[in-house]
């Protein structure tokens, strides 16, 4: 069942007060209509919004209800929504706040979010085809300024990888997410059972989330594992990596424990580079996400697994190229959680598609500013 979650929001035009109603059914959200306050009395859903908020079927026919505008972004700074034309807009005021941001040209029925000063994300946040002239091989847009977030943005943001996998190693993500100012601390622990005494100071760490390589044998006690929930449930967003059979022993004792049903299997040879997906369930990376942040095409991944059972936790981020979902995520009750079945993209072919850019906007999106607020 949907549910109506209002948002108080501007009108550009008449710099007034309106209200916004977006309507929420399965983490996703879309704006479908709009009425005029007045005085100042507007009753406002107290629950975040979830998910992308996109413009929804009804609000593209009517628009704005006090001055027909048929777009809407969002402020990067105060968060409200302002009704625009749809045109860029250079050095935009928020009617709300006084933020000055651009506004980028409407692309589709995403509800862009403008940069603000407080706000680790650079202003292309969930816009994968970013206008440019420069591009790599690939066809991506060249340059770190085209990532979810600003280089050296998260120095006051701990990324914990715990790598129980011999055959893996983490140098080039831990180069690319320490460019983005991420304090990263590798514990690696792949013969035996991990001391959870070992895993806990890290956890405490401020700002901290935990990415959880996968083995083919079991390094997780049911002690450490409940650790890892409790840290999961306190709102530490979380990135589960496997790969093909039988290389995802850990993180499916991890998933048992986060959400029954859910596991990886499989065993596919993949090893394409894949674009934004198209076609509904056809492969790629699903689009205008934050995570697709100045992402064109994708490497998948050499040897992969999938998820199963997922549909009614998880919303797919990737399907691979045999059309299965590689990687899912989880985005609500404020809980962030990545599910990946390909980490053989973490250590090989890594200048390849994509790469670089998924793995740090993967971690951008896990730390979760949207709920905690941005550190700088
Ligand atoms: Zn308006
Ligand atoms: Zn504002």
């Amino acid at each position: 069942m949907a549910k109506i979650n209002t948002k108080v929001g501007c009108c550009s035009t008449h710099k007034k007060h309106i209200v916004m109603q977006f309507s929420q059914e399965d983490g996703k959200c879309s704006l479908v209509g709009s009425y005029m306050v007045s005085g100042d009395t507007a009753i406002v859903s107290p629950e975040p919004l979830v998910g992308e908020p996109v413009i929804g079927d009804n609000f593209a026919r009517v628009g704005c209800k006090c001055c027909g505008n048929k777009f809407v972004y969002q402020c990067g700074q105060c968060k409200q929504f302002v009704c625009y034309s749809g045109e860029a807009v250079k050095n935009a005021t928020c009617p709300h706040c006084g933020n000055v941001a651009d506004v980028p040209r409407a692309s589709g029925r995403r509800i862009p979010r403008t940069a603000s000063f407080d706000s680790p994300y650079t202003k292309w946040a969930s816009v994968n085809d970013i206008p440019t002239a420069s591009r790599d091989k690939f066809g991506n847009p060249q340059g770190s300024q085209y990532d979810l977030a600003q280089d050296g943005s998260f120095t006051k943001y701990n990324v914990i990888i715990l790598n129980l996998n011999h055959y893996v190693n983490v140098v080039e993500p831990k180069a690319a997410l320490e460019r983005k100012g991420f304090v990263v601390t590798v514990l690696e622990c792949t013969s035996g059972m991990l001391d959870r005494y070992q895993l806990k100071p890290l956890l405490d760490k401020p700002n901290s989330q935990l990415w959880i390589i996968s083995d083919y044998s079991l390094h997780l006690s049911n002690d450490t594992i409940s650790l890892i929930k409790d840290y999961y449930n306190s709102g530490h967003g979380i990135y589960i990596w496997s790969d093909n059979d039988p290389h995802y022993v850990d993180a499916n004792a991890v998933l048992k424990a986060f959400y029954g049903s859910v596991y990886m299997a499989g065993n596919y040879n993949g090893d394409k580079v894949l674009g934004v997906q198209q076609t509904r369930n056809g492969p790629g990376i699903i689009g205008n996400h934050l995570i697709s942040t100045g992402i064109v095409s994708f490497y998948e991944g050499i040897t992969i697994s999938h998820l199963v059972n997922y549909q009614n936790v998880l919303t797919p981020l990737v399907y691979s190229s045999d059309g299965q979902v590689v990687t899912a995520f989880e985005d609500r009750n404020g809980k962030r959680v990545l599910v990946d079945g390909g980490f053989t993209r973490l250590y090989c072919n890594w200048n390849t598609a994509g790469t670089d850019r998924f793995v740090v906007n993967c971690a951008a999106w896990l730390a979760n500013v949207e709920r905690f607020g941005y550190q700088k």
